[in-house]
This record gives structure tokens, sequence and C-alpha cells, in this order.
């Protein structure tokens, strides 16, 4: 049989496409689904064998499943990592690292824009556990040493930020990490490998909502965590005994949807791209937040460790919540959600949806003002898209 499981050298929308899958004795063509609970054994012998980890091969799902290895070998390669273990969702991704990573009494230091789950998990339920989380200025190095203690495990990032699209240096930040002999997790769901790889710009770990571009259709929750072998073991005995392990069903649509993640990321980026300078360009907008604007704080760098700019940004209106809310409702095809990574475009008031639950002095510091509107730009024509837009924001200028 030709080993396929390895593909040395090719591109990565070779590996997105071909990367992971051993075909069956049945010579199909596309990725199949096992769904499967358990696995059989040729004798009492095999079985004791293949419990014990002396011979390699499936036991039970929550351990290990053909086609959700095939999802975690696709990703890994696309991520350059040794390893990927899949999660039921990108929560459990994060969750299933913390575990398996960090011990009571420990510390994480953490970009203050991270996703608001995130948050509640390392404040509310790691904060149980007796682990602590700082919060810092993304782009901020000083602001990163200064909060690193000898308790430090963990330096946790979120680059580009939602929904200001702030970036750091990750391989400044990774050479930080490491200099005080802390590891450095990045999650990468707004950019997706084929924008950005951290793990050759340093970092240690990469965390994935699947849910996100990887799938990029809506259509299933998952996550994953890629890295090394050393690491991804610990992950792994986590998802494995604790139990937040990816469905097979689940792991097929995301395989499936990798397969088209370049093409459509450089579609959202395209259509992304020409909506911030269009929306720059309308007298209703004071100020668009998106990484791909030469006026952009963190433009260059930006350019520097990403291959495109990501689909998701802010603009702020004139005539504050009020302004936002007009814009949003006057909208007829853009979906009114907080979710993003969607061939859809979505749109969203962050002060009032994903980061309500922040004081007025928080979203201030976080520079969530009252007009800022969020936009995850989709696949449907530009036209279209901009044309929704059009609707509230030149309502605005002649009230
Ligand atoms: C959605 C999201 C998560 C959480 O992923 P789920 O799949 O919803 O659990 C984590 N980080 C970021 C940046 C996200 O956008």
């Amino acid at each position: 049989m030709r080993d396929e499981s390895n593909p040395q050298g090719w591109s990565l929308d070779t590996l997105a496409i071909r990367a992971g899958h051993e075909r069956t004795f049945e010579q199909e063509h596309s990725e199949p689904i096992f769904p499967t609970s358990s696995f059989v054994y040729g004798s009492a012998a095999e079985a004791a064998r293949k419990f014990s980890g002396e011979e390699p091969g499936n036991v039970y799902s929550r351990f290990t499943n053909p086609t959700v290895s095939t999802f975690e070998k696709r990703l890994a390669a696309l991520e350059g990592g040794e390893r990927c273990v899949a999660t039921s969702s990108g929560m459990s991704a994060i969750l299933a690292t913390a575990l398996a990573l960090l011990s009571s009494g420990d510390e994480i230091v953490a970009s203050r824009s991270l996703f608001g789950s995130t948050v509640s998990l390392f404040d509310k339920y790691l904060g149980k556990l007796g682990i602590t989380t700082r919060y810092v200025e993304l782009s901020n190095l000083d602001a990163w040493e200064a909060a690193i203690t000898p308790q430090t495990r963990l330096l946790f990032v979120e680059t580009p930020s939602n929904p200001l699209s702030e970036v750091v240096d990750i391989a400044a930040l990774a050479e930080l990490a490491h200099q005080h002999e802390v590891l450095l997790a990045v999650d990468n769901c707004f950019l997706t490998p084929a924008l950005q790889q951290p793990l050759a710009l340093g970092a240690d770990l990469v965390i994935h909502s699947a849910t996100k571009y990887l799938d990029g259709q809506g259509r299933a929750v998952g996550g994953a965590v890629v890295g090394s072998h050393a690491l991804l073991e610990e992950v792994f005995g986590v998802v494995r005994t604790c139990g937040p392990c990816m469905s097979p069903f689940n792991a097929w649509i995301f395989t499936k949807g990798l397969e088209t993640l370049s093409l459509r990321m450089r579609a959202h980026c395209e259509n992304a791209l020409a909506l911030a300078q269009w929306l720059q360009a309308h007298p209703a907008v004071n100020k668009v937040y998106y990484s791909g604007l030469p006026d952009h704080p963190q433009h260059e760098q930006a350019k520097r460790q990403q291959k495109g700019f990501g689909a998701v940004l802010g603009f702020e209106v004139i005539n504050g919540r009020e302004g936002a809310w007009q814009v949003i409702d006057a909208t007829r095809m853009l979906s009114i959600t907080g979710n993003l990574g969607d061939v859809k475009t979505t749109i969203t008031h962050p002060g009032t949806t994903t980061h309500g639950r922040l004081s007025e002095a928080q979203k201030e510091a976080a520079g969530i003002a009252e007009g800022l509107v969020r936009v995850a730009v989709g696949l449907e024509s530009l036209t279209d898209i901009k044309r929704d837009l059009a609707l509230g924001l030149d309502s605005l200028l002649s009230d």
C-alpha cells in the first residue's frame, strides 16, 4: 500500500486535501466515516495487547477513532505540528490543555481581549482549582513580561483579537515565554493555518475552535489542540479519560471542511479587505478596525506573520449605540448573531452581546465603544454585503 500518511514536502493546499486519509481495503476515494463506539479483536491475546498499549490500534472511540484520526493528522500537517488531539468543542480544547499542563498554584498570563467563554473558563473554573490568570494588553510585550512570575506556566493569546483586530508579534512572545521557561499557546481560530502558523513562529501549542473556519459552513461544534508529541500526549490523556472527545460525524465534516480551507480563507480575506476600505470611506463610519488597513497600528507586524488579515472587522458608526443598532436592524441579509467563521456574513453589537458582561470601565479599557459594530465577512457577493450595510449607514446620515 502507498504511504500517504506522511506526505513529505507537500504544500499546504495539497495537505488540506490529501493528508491523513489511510484508504481502507474498500479502496474508497473520499474519506469514510466510522460511526462505531468500540472495536473488536481477533483473540483474547490481541485484546490484551491492545488494552495495554503494547500493540497500537483502536479500542474505544473515546480514545481513538479512525475518522477522528484522519482529521487530527490533517490538521497537524496543516499547522506543522507533530500531533493533534481533536475535542468536542473549542472550549474543551482549552480546558483539556489547562487540565493537562497546569496544577493548583500555577498562573496563566493572557491577552485581555480573549473570547468571552475563555475568560469565564480561566476566571471561574480554573480559578476554583487555584489557577489564576492575569490579563495584559495584547500588543504590549513589556506588559506580558511584567506579568510573568515564578508561578507562571502558560501564556495564552488570540491574535488578531476580536473585534479590534489587534496583533502581537508571536515570535517575540514565544522568545519571551521560553526565556522564562513558560509555554505559549495561540488560539488560531480567526486565521487558521491557511493564514498563520504559530508553531513555525515558536509557539508551543495551537488551539482551535473547529466550529469556525475549519468547517466554515456553520454545521458542527468541535475543537483541537496541536503541538509536540510530548505535550499532546498529556492533552490526549485528559481527553481519553475525562471524555471531551470529537464525534466521528463531526470529524468527517471538519475533514471535508479543511479541503476548501485555503480557498475559502483567500476569498474571506478579499471580501473583508474590500469591505473595510468601503466602510472607511463611508461618512457615517468614524473608524474601521482591521489589520489589513495600512493605518492599523500593527499592520506591518500582521503582514510579517500572517498570509492574510482574516475576515473579522470592527467599525464605529456615528450616534453611538443607537446608531450601531440602527445599522444592524436595517440589514435584510446579514445574519444577526455573535457567531463567526461562516460563509454567511454575520453582524453583532459587541457592547451588548459578546462583550455585554464587561463593566463600562472594562469596555472602555478594551476599546469596545458604544457605536462599535462587528462584522465577520462571509462569501456572499461583496455588492450584496455592501448594499445591506448601506441601508442602515445611509439612513444615519439622513436622520
Ligand atoms: C468560538 C471560539 C472559541 C470556542 O470554541 P467553541 O467551539 O465555541 O467551543 C474559542 N476561541 C475563539 C477565538 C472562538 O472564536
